[in-house]
């Protein structure tokens, strides 16, 4: 079997490892944070105290950081994956960071004949804990094929989308459309509310009716609920859809909606929202529209 090293033990990380120790992999893991080590350590993994040592033991080396400057500086920096790693190692990055960083990752893995895939996930916690994530996958096909057994594991929906950064395109473009759906969802609440409708009543009939999306079926009852953690925090929301308007401006491409969807993000953040799940960005619009909507404290 493969060994495999997993490094970011966060809430989608931590999840997804304990799928691949279920799966009878041997796992060699490391976080930042060395209580996350010891978690996973107690279910039988052998914990690291660098990303250099999780790929001296690991012929597969999968991340989940927050975003690209975390997903470089395990990689290239001092102690880092490339100083461990042996010629024909596989880097599966499942974290979402922008395209360019990729193809950039990519190129250095390269020179150190390392093969570098970007493998975001979608599908939030549930999904990491059923391990029925989509993993979209962008790099060199052979080495999509070889690590396809092993993301089987952590994935239901594995699709290989092309070459080296193409993962996170499809990602970043999910995610600018989920913020989009995401700031729609608690916008149109808002208002409902104020015209006295019954937000649940108003969920069933708009899950059966054309405004309906993935965003509003998941999502609209936990911002109605206050269902703000643990899930996926806005932090990391507003960073993706900060990537998406960094490409897009890059390449000369209109970012209309997602422009303000960002700016919503900046004043979720500036209201010390960042760590909650995405639903809590109804606090943004109870305190713009000055009423209650969210039954959570
Ligand atoms: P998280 O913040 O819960 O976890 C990140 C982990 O990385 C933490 O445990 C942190 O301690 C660790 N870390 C940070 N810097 C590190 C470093 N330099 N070295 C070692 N460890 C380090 O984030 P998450 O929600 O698990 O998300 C991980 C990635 O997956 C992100 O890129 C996110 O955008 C993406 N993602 C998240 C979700 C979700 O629903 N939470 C869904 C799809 C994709």
């Amino acid at each position: 079997m493969k060994r495999i090293g997993f490094i970011g033990l966060g809430v989608m990380g931590s999840r997804m490892a304990k799928n691949l120790l279920k799966a009878g992999y041997p796992l060699t893991v490391y976080d930042k944070v060395p209580e996350k080590i010891q978690s996973l350590a107690l279910l039988g993994a052998k914990g690291a105290s660098s990303p250099k040592e999780v790929s001296e033991n690991s012929d597969i080396v999968m991340l989940s950081l927050p975003g690209p400057v975390e997903v470089e500086e395990v990689i290239l920096g001092k102690d880092g994956v490339l100083e461990g790693l042996k010629e024909g190692g596989v880097v599966v990055d499942l974290s979402t960071i922008d395209p360019s960083t990729a193809r950039k990752l990519y190129e250095k893995c390269k020179q150190r004949k390392v093969r570098f895939l970007d493998a975001p996930v979608s599908g939030g916690a549930v999904s990491a804990e059923r391990g029925t994530l989509t993993i979209m996958v962008g790099g060199d096909r052979d080495a999509y094929e070889e690590v396809l057994e092993v993301l089987k594991v952590i994935g239901k929906n594995i699709v290989y989308v092309g070459p080296p950064g193409m993962g996170q395109v499809f990602k970043l473009a999910n995610n600018a459309l989920a913020g989009i759906n995401l700031v729609a969802t608690a916008e149109v609440l808002a208002w409902a509310k104020r015209q006295g409708a019954d937000l649940y009543k108003l969920y069933e009939v708009i899950r059966m009716s054309s405004g309906n999306s993935w965003i509003f079926e998941n999502r609209a009852l936990g911002m109605v609920e206050g269902k703000f953690e643990p899930g996926f925090a806005i932090r990391l929301y507003r960073k993706d859809i900060e990537l998406f308007l960094k490409e897009a401006s890059e390449a000369g491409v209109p970012a209309v909606l997602t422009s303000t969807v960002l700016q919503i993000l900046n004043i979720a953040l500036a209201m010390g929202l960042g760590e909650k799940d995405a639903n809590a960005i109804i606090r943004v619009f109870e305190t713009i529209t000055a009423q209650k909507i969210s039954r959570g404290e």
